[in-house]
């Protein structure tokens, strides 16, 4: 807890996952006083485990049309990268309505589009704030692969392919030698891929998030360990924020608490369909065989990539609670899956190497995260929601909502991510 003094109140940023670090990061760089508050360690929320991805092409939104025509699909396949818990669905409903309804073709347009301007300049945004860490090894810039077993699969991707060439992605593709020759170590029965060269990556998402924040600390910020549970305003303005320990009297706030933003936006005068697309991963320690690029399987949906830590396989989306039991069978089809695309992987004491993860990505039914002015407070902002484009969108939500606070015009056109857009 913070004791008032004549000091003016720092920009307090709620949650300290990929967003609010990469906020904080940028806040702090530009010499604003920031204080980060989460309740758990830096990076130990979605931003932990995800997929470590930075691509730019990640703007195929999750409802399109033709979606829903897949969903008795993946629901039937046993090893299907979608799983509904049925007792939660009454409480889905709602966001499943809303998600339907976002799958016409105008709006998927337009959510590929406004998805494109904000992960276009990622590499570019993330540039000053991962330099300012010192840890430039942590992002990459190498490619990816998405493979095919089939040639049905690799045709049934084309209209999502499409979709992003329209806005601009470059998609060369490979024939089973060029394949093999990329990824030496890809199961044969591989027989198209498509590759995308302005992708990248991080070498560990956790160490990202850490850096930042031990960069936002270096730079003067502060980090509290505190659950943030409510604000004081005057009645225009956020004065400060509560948590279970105390009080931090702020100049500005920004909330950034991923998937558990729903009810602190509502305190601020937004009520966001904000739901949880639970996903997992799974990792193998000291791997034999690792993949050269980040590769995304065209059939099971989920990305194996090699990381400092191992390789991971990460994917799976299991519509259920915040609170409801993981289903740790959903990691084991990833391993199971992983194994498969990379055959010479596992065999030695597989399940002592072995990692499993349970991860919350915070999603809108419309793909889009909320990014923007509170409806209630001038002082209070919204960043949250980023669904399955979290680590790529860090940076850019960061700098936008610094250039916010300036009052500085953002680069990025933040009307698609206004939080009224459900009104
Ligand atoms: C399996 C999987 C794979 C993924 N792969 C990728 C990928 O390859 N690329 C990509 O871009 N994205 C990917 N994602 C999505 C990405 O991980 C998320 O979009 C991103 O991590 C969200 O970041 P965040 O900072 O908003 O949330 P989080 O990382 O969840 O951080 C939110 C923080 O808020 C804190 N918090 C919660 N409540 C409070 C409170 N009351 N007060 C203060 N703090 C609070 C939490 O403790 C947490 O630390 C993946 C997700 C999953 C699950």
């Amino acid at each position: 807890m913070v004791s008032s003094s004549s000091a003016p109140p720092p920009i307090v940023v709620i949650g300290a996952g990929i967003v609010g670090a990469c906020t904080a990061a940028y806040l702090a760089r530009e010499g604003a006083p920031t204080t980060l508050i989460d309740p758990g360690e830096p990076g130990m929320g979605a931003s932990f485990g995800n997929g470590a991805c930075l691509f730019g092409s990640s703007i195929v939104p999750v409802s399109m049309p033709g979606t829903a025509w897949s969903v008795p699909r993946y629901l039937l396949d046993p090893e299907g990268p979608l799983a509904i818990r049925m007792r939660y669905l009454p409480r889905l409903a709602p966001w499943l309505w809303r998600f339907s309804r976002a799958g016409t073709v105008t709006r998927s347009e337009a959510a590929a589009r406004a998805l494109r301007a904000l992960l276009l300049d990622a590499h570019e945004d993330y540039a000053p704030i991962v330099a300012d860490t010192q840890a430039q090894d942590l992002v990459q810039r190498r490619g990816h692969l998405v493979v095919y077993e089939t040639e049905e699969s690799f045709r049934a991707d084309g209209a999502s392919m499409a979709l992003r060439e329209r806005n601009g992605v470059q998609i060369e593709e490979l024939g089973p030698a060029q394949l093999r020759e990329m990824e030496p170590e890809l199961a044969p029965n591989y027989v198209k891929a498509r590759l995308i060269r302005e992708s990248g990556h991080t070498t560990n998402p956790l160490r990202l998030v850490q850096a930042l924040t031990a960069s936002v600390q270096r730079q003067g910020g502060r980090v509290f360990r505190e659950k943030v549970v409510g604000f004081e305003d005057n009645g225009s303005r956020v004065t400060a924020v509560a948590t279970e320990r105390g009080r931090h009297p702020a100049s500005h706030v920004v909330l950034a608490a991923g998937a558990w933003s729903g009810m602190l936006a509502a305190q601020l005068g937004d009520r966001v369909p904000l739901e949880t697309e639970r996903g997992y991963h799974a990792m193998i320690r000291d791997p034999e065989r690792k993949p050269r690029l980040p590769v995304m399987s065209g059939e099971g949906k989920f990305i194996a990539i090699t990381l400092e830590t191992g390789i991971r396989f990460a994917g799976q989306v299991e519509l259920a609670s915040l609170e409801a039991a993981p289903d740790w069978n959903r990691a084991r089809i990833l391993l199971r899956l992983g194994l498969r695309m990379f055959p010479g992987l596992g065999a030695r004491d597989l399940e002592a190497r072995l990692t499993t993860w349970l991860g919350f990505r915070p999603s809108l039914p419309d793909s889009l995260p909320v990014i923007g002015p509170s409806s209630r407070f001038r002082n209070a902002f919204h960043a949250f929601g980023h669904g399955h484009v979290g680590l790529c969108a860090g940076a850019s939500t960061g700098r936008a909502v610094a250039d916010l606070i300036a009052g500085r015009v953002p680069r990025i056109d933040l009307e698609p991510f206004r939080p009224t857009r459900f009104n």
